[in-house]
């Protein structure tokens, strides 16, 4: 039996979001990402937002927001509703962390990073280079002396580790044990700054977003943003995870191997590179506006509207359709 909250929005009009952060111009990576979300949301008919992630603020390149929307614009995608700045919500995300603190789900903890690689490392636990180094616990029944750096949430609650199964349209059946395999994640970081995980659920909630479209390199958080959405008592959106584009040395593309900005003066050859890696079909149309009005169609009959959850574990975009 599914519980409630596994249950689709479908009283909910489709509202979906690209919600790049800004460390840098669009690639031909995010432009994946920010298509599919995009194509969705017009196939179906939705309301499509942009959200810009700048609560990492050593990270944020001055001026990337701006020319990452003027990007989006060249291309053709534009926004239902002005953009989003997650820098400007602060009061949201301390009301979830107040909520939470309320009802003894959140913990500060003192554990510097070599605290933590020391606990794990008593703990036997070899650490895989890019693999999450789960938080061993230290501080959660107490902060034994220490001086509290940030604020951590229980996945261990009422006794039950928190275990997330969840359906993807592209991926099929998910699941994770979130307190094994990150545990207790931070809220509120040592730096002074919201973790993304707490920011993501708490404007996705606030924003009315019923579909998320992103890409697959966010796959492995989803566990943990709908394990905070349960315990925020938020809604859980439907989630499509696309394939990412790599670079050169096999992993994501990003700035750190080779990513160019993409010059979107003339967006087509982008816009075309974008599609085939989501598996559409070559478009004839040879003007911007005419390839989004094809690609949209496409999209529709490789995606269709997947409200309910699927049976099979696994599915390709082609198999994917609703009888
Ligand atoms: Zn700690």
């Amino acid at each position: 039996m599914a519980a409630p909250a596994d249950r689709p929005p479908f009283a909910r009009p489709y509202v979906g979001r690209f919600a790049p952060s800004p460390t840098g111009a669009l690639h031909a990576g995010s432009l994946v990402a920010a298509l599919a979300s995009w194509l969705d949301a017009r196939a179906q008919r939705g309301r499509w937002l942009v959200r810009i992630e700048d609560v990492d603020t050593p990270r944020c390149v001055p001026g990337a927001d701006h020319h990452i929307l003027s990007q989006l614009a060249d291309c053709g995608l534009l926004p239902d509703e002005p953009p989003l700045w997650q820098s400007t919500r602060g009061q949201a995300y301390a009301a979830a962390l107040a909520s939470l603190q309320a009802r003894a789900l959140a913990y500060p903890c003192g554990c510097s990073r070599r605290d933590i690689a020391a606990a794990l490392a008593a703990q036997g636990h070899v650490h895989q280079r890019f693999a999450e180094r789960p938080y061993p616990g230290t501080c959660r029944d107490g902060l034994h002396g220490k001086a509290a750096r940030a604020w951590r949430l229980h996945t261990v609650v009422d006794g039950r580790a928190a275990a997330v199964a969840w359906h993807d349209r592209r991926l099929g059946a998910q699941r994770q044990d979130v307190a094994e395999a990150v545990g207790d994640f931070v809220l509120w970081r040592a730096d002074g700054l919201w973790s993304y995980q707490l920011a993501v659920v708490v404007d996705d909630a606030a924003q009315g977003v019923t579909h998320i479209v992103r890409g697959a390199d966010l796959a492995d958080n989803t566990a943990r943003q709908i394990h905070l959405q349960q315990l925020l008592g938020l809604p859980r959106p439907i989630y499509l995870h696309t394939p990412l584009v790599l670079g050169a040395d096999g992993h994501k593309l990003s700035k750190q191997n080779g990513a160019a900005a993409l010059d979107t003066r003339s967006p087509l050859p982008a816009l075309r590179a974008a599609a085939a890696r989501l598996g559409l079909p070559e478009l004839p149309a040879t003007t911007r506006d005419d390839w989004l009005a094809q690609a949209c169609a496409a999209w529709a009959l490789s995606w269709p509207n997947r409200t309910a959850p699927m049976a099979s574990s696994s599915v390709l975009p082609n198999e994917d359709a609703t009888p």
